[in-house]
């Protein structure tokens, strides 16, 4: 789960970490009184969507000027303007897509004076198995790029879990990040306080790009991106109470609630399997056959009647899906309770698309017995192999 940068702020901010004074607003006629109570005397008003690359991206409206998404205001009537200007409109940024996303919060922050621009992210680094920092001097600007084009500016430390951060981190880190006086003597008080966060909030991934030196040669964090393991939200209220569900996929968010593994993706066959390894050798075999899946979706061990119903008619909502394939291995699912979520799907839904269903193991027999007994138009298959050439045909062929 992601939230939007000027919760991962105040977060950070919990734990001691230098943020700059901010305040979220979701209407326009809040962004005067906001701005004064900031104070100036340069503001930073800032879109927010879980997106990054929002200095660099672009309004779809022409209303919204000529800027980008981060604005820096030297005036209260500017911050006032920035924010009619923004809010409501729709942000395409290199991480958006197309479509881009509609601004519906604005953090307005106080500037800071910028001497250099870092980069540090903290993440589950499956090289070492380990948690871990990256850090690079080539802040403010694409990762992937500095890590393409000059690896060697990038740095990986990983973090022993017994140990934390120890002084020898934090100094390898400095180092990495050229810091000296007061910037080193900041980092050095930082890096074990992002990890601590890192950890206690069960994060996935910690970006701070950049983290700049002040001119002061104070650190301060700019932008935060957090996102957080879903699996352990359980035991955090006050993340999950950070959702903003209209950054969600519609059909991500329905899958949550019957407790389905659904990722949406932009192929145009809709997949749905038992097991994320199926699911995930489902994929690849569509690939294979020359075309894209529409999601990844595992409906778990013991799927009810109820939530293969559910599953089934979160892949006919998705307009891309141009074909369905259902592969079933029944081991504690049972084919028959598959076979009867499907029907009773259609039954509620219809079906517009060809499908193709492939059932092996448990009640295996029951189950083609029940779609076979139905008036459904299935393309049945004997093997995966099959399954998957089938779909692939009935989709190129529509
Ligand atoms: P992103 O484009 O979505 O990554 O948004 P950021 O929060 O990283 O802001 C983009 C850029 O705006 C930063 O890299 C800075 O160059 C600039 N910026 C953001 N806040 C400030 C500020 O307080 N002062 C100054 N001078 N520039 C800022
Ligand atoms: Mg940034």
């Amino acid at each position: 789960m992601n939230i939007h940068e000027y919760q991962a702020k105040a977060l950070l901010k919990e734990y001691g970490a230098p943020v700059a004074d901010g305040l979220p607003i979701f209407s326009a006629d809040e962004a005067g009184a906001v701005a004064e109570k900031l104070g100036g005397p340069l503001w930073v008003v800032k879109s927010q969507i879980h997106a990054g690359g929002r200095g660099k991206g672009k309004f779809k409206e022409e209303s919204a000027g000529e800027k980008g998404g981060v604005r820096l205001a030297f005036s209260k009537e500017e911050v006032i303007e920035f924010v009619g200007q923004m809010l409501g409109a729709t942000l395409v940024t290199n991480q958006t897509g197309e479509a881009g996303k509609q601004v519906n919060r604005i953090y307005i922050e106080d500037g800071a004076d910028i001497d250099r621009e870092l980069y540090l992210s903290i993440l589950v680094d499956r090289t070492s198995g380990r948690v871990a920092f990256v850090v690079s001097t080539e802040g403010g600007m694409d990762i992937e790029a500095v890590a393409e084009e000059t690896p060697d500016k990038i740095l990986t430390v990983p973090i022993n879990p017994d140990a934390g951060v120890t002084a020898d981190n934090a100094i390898a880190l400095c180092d990495a990040l050229k810091l000296e006086g007061t910037a080193r003597d900041d980092g050095m008080h930082l890096f074990p306080i992002l990890y601590k966060a890192f950890v206690e909030k069960d994060m996935s991934l910690l970006e701070i790009n950049p983290l700049i030196v002040m001119e002061n040669q104070r650190l301060r964090v700019l932008d935060a991106k957090v996102s957080f393991d879903g699996n352990a939200l359980f035991r955090h209220p006050d993340v999950m109470a950070l959702r903003d569900k209209t950054e969600e996929d519609a059909k991500e968010i329905e899958a949550s609630k019957y407790d389905l593994a659904y990722v949406a993706l932009d192929g145009n066959i809709g997949c749905m399997v038992n097991g994320a390894g199926l699911a995930m050798a489902t994929m690849d075999i569509i690939k294979l056959y020359g075309a894209e899946p529409a999601n990844f979706l595992d409906v778990g061990g013991g799927a009810s009647v109820e939530k293969v119903t559910a599953a089934f008619k979160i892949i006919t909502s998705d307009p891309n899906v141009k074909g369905i394939l259902v592969n079933i291995f029944g081991g504690i699912m049972r084919c028959d309770v598959i076979a009867q979520g499907v029907l009773t799907a259609v039954q509620e839904v219809g079906l517009e698309v060809p499908l193709v269903v492939r059932l092996e193991g448990t009640r295996v027999e029951e189950g083609k017995k029940l779609i076979a007994e139905s008036d459904l138009n299935v393309i049945p298959a004997d093997d995966l192999n099959d399954a998957a050439q089938k779909i692939v045909a009935a989709v190129k062929g529509a």
